[in-house]
């Protein structure tokens, strides 16, 4: 598994927030070389939306998963800016949901092993 670095080759979410050519993926948010917390995440929609509205939360900087997060004053700052994102955007995007929802993967149940936040206005999509 490959470990925490500020970029990994071949990874997909990696190429979403660096904007790689080969990404199409449209940002919903990101605040680059604003302010020094704006410019460590992007967020954009899931791919295989499972909610009405689901979108993810991502470092720029490759996290591999929760585990690789310290116990630092900016780890911590990390994740409450990841969440706080997550929230504002599903607050204006998605105001009068029944519920919204909030989670990470825990490992080893990883889609991609790249930190993300997952974030779910429901109800959940019929499958
Ligand atoms: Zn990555
Ligand atoms: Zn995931």
């Amino acid at each position: 598994m490959s470990e925490r670095a500020p970029m990994v080759d071949g990874c997909v979410f990696c190429d979403i927030a660096r904007r790689a050519p080969t990404s199409t993926t449209a940002l919903l948010y990101s605040v680059p070389y604003r302010c020094p917390h704006d410019d460590k995440v992007v967020a954009f929609r899931d791919i295989n939306p499972s909610a009405f509205r689901h979108y993810l939360v991502i470092p720029i900087d490759h996290i591999p998963t929760v585990n690789s997060l310290h116990k630092t004053k900016d780890d911590h700052q990390l994740v409450s800016h990841m969440v706080k994102v997550g929230k504002d955007l599903l607050n204006q995007d998605a105001p009068n949901s029944e519920e919204h929802r909030f989670g990470f993967h825990q490992p080893p149940f990883n889609s991609v092993d790249h930190l993300h936040l997952h974030c779910l206005a429901l109800p959940f999509m019929p499958r």
